[in-house]
């Protein structure tokens, strides 16, 4: 289902209006974790004035340390909401498990599955089954060839509309977080007609890295890229190395618009 050759011209992904897939990147930005009302609002105002059409943000989050901030589970969901009234920016968040599915599928337009939970073969089936966009992230250590695969499970089901999120993978590289693979995004084009976004902030880690990052995935034909923004990394609860103030996220807009431009 997921093989180019079923659809030689690539397919497009409606989200409530918000085409991902087509000639311009759609991008999703926004904090890594839903932290309080007004870091949401004030990161989804600057992310939405800067061109960005969908807002990212946890509510839900797979922390390495169960000691580490969990996110604010539906109270987040409940913020991330509020800010889509307020800007009519699409939402995406995460969903970890099963047993949420109705409740998150609720309160969003994209339900992301994570890096960790590329494997987990039941929610991929659960997910398939409900009519909402997803995006699946790969995970940071599976080849192309089993991410295509677990997209297939949620495509298997009878929900089509799937994208895919390149973020990265574990390399023995130490100087960044993951190993942003570029490679993936051409490769996953050339096998698959489903939409691929780029995540320079997890896949680099560092957030000097991520506007380079951003336009080389775009050059490399991204349909789109998720990027972390926060409007004070250092206080952030999660992910602040990685995350852009909104003055630099704006200036990778422009870079991304001035790049689209060119052709
Ligand atoms: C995230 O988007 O914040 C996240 C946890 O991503 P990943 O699953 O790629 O680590
Ligand atoms: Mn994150």
């Amino acid at each position: 289902l997921t093989s180019r050759k079923l659809k030689p011209e690539g397919s497009v992904v409606d989200v409530d209006g918000v085409k991902v897939g087509d000639e311009t990147p759609a991008v999703m930005a926004g904090p890594c974790s839903v932290e309080n009302r007004e870091q949401l609002l004030q990161t989804a105002e600057a992310v939405k004035k800067a061109g960005a059409e969908i807002l990212r943000g946890g509510a839900f989050k797979p922390r390495t340390s169960p000691y580490s901030f969990q996110g604010l589970g539906e109270k987040g969901l409940e913020l991330l909401q509020l800010a889509r009234k307020k800007t009519g920016l699409k939402i995406v968040t995460e969903l970890m498990d099963v047993e949420h599915r109705d409740l998150v599928a609720e309160y969003t337009d994209i339900i992301q599955i994570g890096s960790r939970n590329m494997k987990n073969y039941s929610l991929l089936k659960s997910i398939g089954k409900i009519d909402k966009p997803v995006m699946l992230k790969r995970g940071m250590a599976s080849p192309v060839k089993d991410w295509l695969l677990a997209a297939e499970y949620v495509m298997s089901q009878g929900n089509h509309r799937v994208m895919l999120c390149e973020r990265g993978i574990k390399t023995f590289g130490e100087d960044t977080r993951y190993t942003m693979d570029l490679s993936s995004i051409p490769l996953v084009k050339e096998k698959s007609h489903l939409p691929v976004i780029a995540d320079p902030s997890h896949g680099t880690g560092r957030w000097e890295l991520v506007i380079p990052m951003a336009r080389a995935a775009v050059a490399c034909g991204a349909d789109g890229l998720l990027v972390e923004v926060h409007p004070e990394p250092k206080k952030a609860l999660s992910d602040g190395p990685q995350s852009l103030k909104p003055e630099k996220f704006a200036r990778m807009m422009k870079e991304i618009r001035q790049l689209n431009e060119l052709d």
